[in-house]
């Protein structure tokens, strides 16, 4: 079924890694991605641990045929997927051909993976997790905010991305039950395709998920970013905004918010870091267990840590 497995290291000892993995034969086909990592390790410590399923979703996973191929989208490569978005700008339809039949593209990622970045022309369901992700799935009257919700469930091709395409497994399998018939999925995610075609159709950063919060299409693919530039192929608006205040300035950063027991993880731009003191909403600036605003890139550690502070704080007051 899905398997994830994350390493970092130097790049001759990953590819060893990679060959004595492929000579397992459950491995054999295993599709690998490597990506610099821009300051020392992204992984510096080794962690084994047992999930259940690496995909959280309402109403569970469990109950899903996930281990039929064919219940899944159609995978893409890169190169196939590059050729179907562009194809579909082309406003001349007469030709027909397979490539420019209507497709509706999804982004089953979560809300702040999308801010700082995604496919022009996608379009993601209202929600802040992929958890909730809702495309598709209302049994009731169509919404109106829904693309999937009046369609013609066989001829509208449907193409789908996430990070890394396990989410896409999941998604693709609910709405073939629903009895979508037409489904595509990227290949390997969004990591896969800026390795290989670079920021073409792209717009914006890529979210990922470990301390390096989002990387830019470059250190995928160096070269491809230039090139696409000169050919006009790379949308230079900065489309990414501060979720307090919508201001498009250049240094927003992801971080979760101050208060403990929101923590939602948003981008914000550093006036109002100051102003809210690292916290999402006015609410969550009184709330009981805030941790003080961290500086630069780093992530929030445990709590006790915080909150041993905060008595010390307290009693010196
Ligand atoms: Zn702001
Ligand atoms: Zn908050």
């Amino acid at each position: 079924m899905n398997k994830g497995l994350m390493h970092s290291g130097p790049s001759r000892d990953a590819l060893a890694y990679v060959e004595w993995l492929r000579e397992d034969e459950n491995f054999s086909d295993l599709l690998v991605q490597i990506c610099p990592a821009l300051n020392g390790h992204a992984f510096p410590k080794l962690k084994l641990r047992y999930k259940p399923s690496l995909v959280q979703l309402e109403g569970g996973i469990s109950h899903l045929p996930l281990l039929d191929p064919s219940m899944r989208a159609i995978p893409l490569a890169p190169s196939e997927w590059r050729n179907k978005l562009e194809a579909g700008k082309d406003i001349d339809k007469a030709s027909n051909s397979d490539l420019n039949r209507d497709f509706i593209l999804l982004d089953v990622r979560n809300g702040y993976e999308w801010d700082i970045g995604h496919f022009h022309g996608a379009r993601r369901p209202d929600v802040d997790c992929f958890r909730s992700t809702s495309f598709g799935l209302s049994q009731r009257e169509a919404f109106a905010s829904d693309p999937l919700a009046d369609l013609d469930k066989e001829k509208t091709d449907i193409l789908m991305y996430c990070t890394g395409g396990i989410r896409c497994d999941v998604y693709s399998t609910i709405l073939r039950q629903r009895g979508f018939h037409n489904l595509y999925a990227l290949k390997g995610g969004v990591s896969h395709y800026l390795e290989n075609e670079g920021p073409v159709e792209w717009v914006g950063n890529l979210f990922v998920f470990d301390s390096r919060l989002s990387l830019p299409p470059s250190a995928y693919k160096p070269d491809a970013v230039s090139e696409a530039r000169m050919i006009g192929k790379v949308s230079e608006n900065p489309f990414a905004t501060c979720y307090i205040c919508s201001s498009q300035v250049r240094e927003l950063r992801h971080r979760n918010c101050a208060n403990l027991d929101c923590n939602l993880l948003f981008l914000c731009c550093a006036d109002c870091v100051k102003n809210l003191r690292g916290c999402c909403c006015l609410n969550c600036t009184t709330a009981p267990q805030r941790r003080p605003v961290l500086p630069g890139y780093q992530r929030y550690k445990k709590w006790h840590l915080y909150r041993d502070s905060e008595v010390q704080s307290q009693l010196t007051i």
